[in-house]
């Protein structure tokens, strides 16, 4: 019999539950993530216990209520969240999108029978092991991944669990089954009845993924129905992809495949997704600045730094070095500036605003005469001391 190394925490959790006449399982990801030898990073708790139940057994600790509807209770234990749901099957699936309804069940066996893939339908705890009804533990040792039931069945109900196949074989370096696999291709257009959110937080757990540039190259027909800005995707080298950073893999796959018209319609893809507003922000302004930067000398990248922000500088040299267009030095030098606190921004320099209005600066001058010492120290002209930067704001105010 499997034993894992569970937290106290979800100890005490799964006793408090079975103290109380129930039973109860770590569910899905968490077993999955011991049986590949990984730490699990959160812990779903599956139980036949009604949500009521579980808010009366947990009535000393907080608990919210996340789902009730669907049956799930989250409890918060040292700080962290625990979501408990009870076992439950899935009503009948209209639009490929959400349960028309759902109806709690007894058994353990029907909730793992609702569950997406094989590996994520296996349930644990110390007493009782491992219970696998569709031979999860297999296919994890076998890297594979399989729907539980019928395939095409599973993915009319829910389109997304098509993306999530991809998704974990790029994060896990899985393989779907053959059925599954041609279930997803045939039925990768109904990924248009999923709303964005859930989209995109697949998509980015798959642009994260170790095996992201497989998945890419292998599923251009699947994600091209919710990015077909992305059809016929033009992938970066190989080693270089496998180095960058996720956010740099995903401009650069915009990038490659859409040359000028890149920074609008990643702008336009990340609207449609809802992803956050710095994703969005931060993308579409690296994709402006791709190219664009001819130099890579000390104070031409410490200017770009004071004019767009680090982080897009670093987004920047980061894509550009993915996608090939830049070789030189600057982001050894950009590194070096941060590292050395070069100053970028005007609260760098040796002194305020207030300085300026001792002097006799009014209004929107004070901001302009900061960016001009800013700049002036930035090209070595002046040096970032109070006294200095004083003089020369004198200099300037007086003639
Ligand atoms: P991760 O490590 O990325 O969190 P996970 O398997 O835990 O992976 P979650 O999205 O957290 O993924 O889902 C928790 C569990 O719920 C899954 O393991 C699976 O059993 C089930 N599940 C999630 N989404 C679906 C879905 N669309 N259809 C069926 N079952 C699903
Ligand atoms: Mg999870």
């Amino acid at each position: 019999m499997h034993s894992f190394n569970l937290p106290e925490d979800v100890l005490h959790i799964l006793t408090r539950i079975s103290d109380c006449g129930y039973s109860a399982h770590v569910v899905g990801g968490p077993v999955r993530d011991f049986l590949l030898g990984n730490v699990p990073h959160d812990y779903d708790i599956t139980t036949n216990a009604l949500p009521e139940k579980i808010k009366e057994i947990f009535s000393d600790l907080r608990t919210v209520d996340t789902g009730i509807k669907h049956g799930t209770v989250t409890v918060v234990l040292n700080g962290e969240n625990y979501e408990i749901t009870t076992y439950r099957v899935d009503g009948e699936y209209k639009d490929s999108r959400h349960p028309e309804s759902v109806s709690f069940t007894s058994r353990l066996e029907e909730d793992l029978a609702r569950r997406d893939f094989t590996m994520n339908a296996i349930a644990y705890n110390p007493t009782e092991g491992i219970t696998d009804p569709f031979g999860g533990e297999a296919d994890i040792a076998s890297g594979v991944i399989c729907a539980v039931g019928d395939p095409e069945k599973r993915f009319t109900e829910d389109a997304l669990r098509i993306l999530r196949a991809i998704r974990f074989s790029s994060t896990l370096g899985f393989y779907l089954e053959y059925e599954t696999y041609l279930a997803a291709k045939k039925l990768g257009h109904l990924l248009l009845n999923v709303s964005s959110e859930r989209i995109s937080t697949e998509w980015f757990k798959l642009m994260g993924g170790r095996d992201a540039y497989r998945v890419l190259e292998e599923s251009e027909e699947i994600i091209s129905v919710f990015l077909p800005e992305l059809t016929g995707i033009k992938l970066p080298d190989f080693e270089r992809f496998g180095k960058a950073p996720t956010p740099a893999r995903h401009l650069s796959l915009f990038y490659l495949t859409l040359g000028d018209s890149a920074a609008p319609s990643y702008k336009a893809a990340m609207t449609r997704l809802r992803t956050d507003a710095r994703t969005r922000d931060l993308g579409t302004l690296a994709l402006t600045c791709i190219g664009k930067f001819d130099t890579g000398t000390r104070e031409g990248i410490n200017l770009l730094m004071a004019d767009f922000g680090i982080d897009a500088v670093r987004l920047t040299l980061e894509t550009e070095r993915l996608v090939g267009i830049r070789e030189d030095k600057s982001f050894d030098i950009f590194e070096e500036l941060i590292r050395t606190r070069a100053p970028y921004r005007t609260e760098d320099l040796d002194l305020n605003g207030n300085d300026l209005i001792a002097i006799g600066y009014r209004g929107s001058e004070i901001g302009k005469e900061m960016r001009a010492l800013l700049r002036a120290v930035i090209e070595g002209r002046l040096k970032n001391e109070r006294a200095a930067l004083i003089r020369s704001a004198k200099e300037t105010f007086n003639g």
